[in-house]
């Protein structure tokens, strides 16, 4: 009997022995291929050795000291990168240990940038309806999620929800994409005038959103937009980059092909690319110093923030991608999986929609393409296929969910950065297999 308490407590799963490059492979031998990254997270793969001995170097130095006490060097090293390649005035960075503690600590930040600056008043969040920013309960009251988040109420932060900027079902047919871009982020303005912008410290959004819609960008000039009406209000703009960044979308940070630079920007998952638990939340001078002029001291804090070993991966990750011409490599990939994708599925019965960037892509399941009408929930699909998917030696990430209130099945693929143009073909070949036996 296992005394490890499982998420799905229902589940039986087999041991992960071993990894090797885009393989997980289980203590039977069976190898899987890793379409999902774990989530977008193994950016690298598996057994990198330049990563792996990145950590054993620094673990033979120092592996811990108290941030309280000590910075590191990796941790200077991994900021000053970060920030050479990071977008806008973003100037400082706070490292975490993983996603939803870069959320948390983001909002915490704002939150305290207003009442370093005299500005109380300004608390409450607004983010999109679909939308995942972690699970601790201030990512989670920032999180669009209705039923994840009902179990916890009320929780602190007072959020409100808009549209997210979904053109595949929100787009009007009388109108074109700029129109919708323009009318989706005018749900922003309106929220914002709704609660009035005195009470309004940031919104919150994924450039791309992972989890739960499956790779959805948004329209050109969405973000763009946005971001005028954030500085319009005072409303801080903290983009969630923990599963679409970090090169994932073919730009190291995914708000460049937006056009946009966040006030605060998370990042997680592909930083340490699994190698280590890390996150960071990036901040522009400007709110570094109303703390350092002020208070002079953050109220947040984890013992592991900035932990050494964490940030000489990361550095070793980062350095990776960007001395490996890994973001290019993306670009190629991203865009022959995708065809590939089209070829195979365009015409599917049951696929609406296949999109994304880089290598962060999805496909939208529906009952009926022409009419978009989205599968019985009851036959929960989205189970079926992942169960179908693992069969057949292929991890993928489907999800069950709402879409603006409507049903919408979706699959996530995020495969390795390093993977080969042959990976191409298993890849759809074995979803093929999965969609066939989940849908047939
Ligand atoms: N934000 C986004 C966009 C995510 O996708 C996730 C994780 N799926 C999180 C935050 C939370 O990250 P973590 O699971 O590392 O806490």
């Amino acid at each position: 009997m296992s005394h490890v308490f499982p998420r799905h407590t229902k589940a039986r799963l087999p041991l992960v022995a071993r990894g090797e490059g885009c393989y997980l492979i289980d203590a039977d031998g069976k190898r899987y291929f890793d379409g999902s990254g774990g989530a977008a997270v193994s950016c690298l793969g598996h057994g990198d050795p330049e990563v792996t001995a990145a950590i054993k170097d620094q673990l033979d130095k120092v592996a811990f000291a108290h941030t309280g006490f000590f910075t590191s060097e990796p941790a200077e090293a991994l900021a000053d990168l970060l920030i050479a390649h990071a977008p806008g005035a973003l100037d400082r960075v706070y490292f975490v240990s993983g996603g939803s503690e870069a959320v948390e600590a983001a909002i915490k930040l704002a939150r305290q940038h207003f009442l370093e600056i005299g500005q109380p008043e300004r608390r409450r969040v607004i983010a999109r309806r679909q939308s995942y920013h972690g699970n601790t309960l201030g990512a989670l009251a920032a999180g669009g999620n209705e039923w994840r988040r009902a179990p916890f109420a009320p929780l602190m932060i007072e959020t409100t929800h808009i549209s997210p900027c979904y053109e595949y079902r929100l787009r009007r047919e009388d109108e074109s994409a700029e129109e919708y871009g323009r009318r989706a982020a005018d749900e922003l303005e309106a929220e914002i005038e709704r609660l009035g912008p005195e009470s309004v410290m940031a919104f919150i959004a994924e450039p791309v959103v992972g989890a739960t819609a499956g790779a959805v960008p948004a329209v050109e000039g969405y973000f763009k937009r946005i971001r005028e009406i954030c500085d319009r209000h005072g409303v801080l703009l903290i983009l969630d980059e923990v599963m679409c960044g970090m090169g994932r979308t073919g730009a190291l940070f995914a708000c460049e092909k937006d056009g946009v630079a966040p006030d605060i920007l998370c990042i997680a998952k592909g930083l340490g690319a699994g190698y280590q638990p890390i996150g960071a939340m990036l901040c522009t001078r400007a709110i570094y110093d109303s703390i350092a002029d002020g208070s002079g001291f953050f109220q947040h804090g984890h013992t592991y923030v900035g932990h050494p070993t964490a940030c000489a991966a990361g550095l070793a990750v980062v350095s990776a991608i960007l001395n490996r011409g890994l973001v290019a490599r993306v670009n190629a990939l991203g865009a022959a999986l995708k065809d590939a994708l089209h070829e195979r599925f365009g015409q599917h019965p049951n696929v609406g929609d296949i999109r994304g960037r880089g290598l962060f892509l999805g496909l939208e399941l529906v009952a009926d393409r022409a009419s978009k009408e989205p599968l019985d929930p009851a036959r929960a699909v989205h189970k079926a296929i992942k169960a179908a998917a693992f069969e057949a030696g292929l991890i993928c990430y489907p999800m069950g969910g709402t879409i603006d209130g409507r049903r919408g099945d979706h699959i996530l693929l995020a495969p390795p950065f390093v993977m080969e143009e042959r990976h191409v073909d298993e890849i759809v070949d074995k979803l093929g297999r999965a969609l066939d036996a989940a849908l047939g």
